[in-house]
């Protein structure tokens, strides 16, 4: 049973598939350094 969604990057515009509980589904980045750059830390 799945129950992972997709989702688009707000870094890179790539997709990923993420629960919707996750972090990742609450932050759309689809990895740690997308979300770094995607946030202004680096
Ligand atoms: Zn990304």
């Amino acid at each position: 049973m799945s129950d992972f969604e997709t989702y688009d990057c707000d870094n890179c515009d790539g997709e990923f598939a993420a629960h919707p509980s996750a972090r990742a589904a609450e932050t759309s980045y689809c990895s740690p350094r997308c979300e770094s750059v995607g946030t202004g830390l680096v």
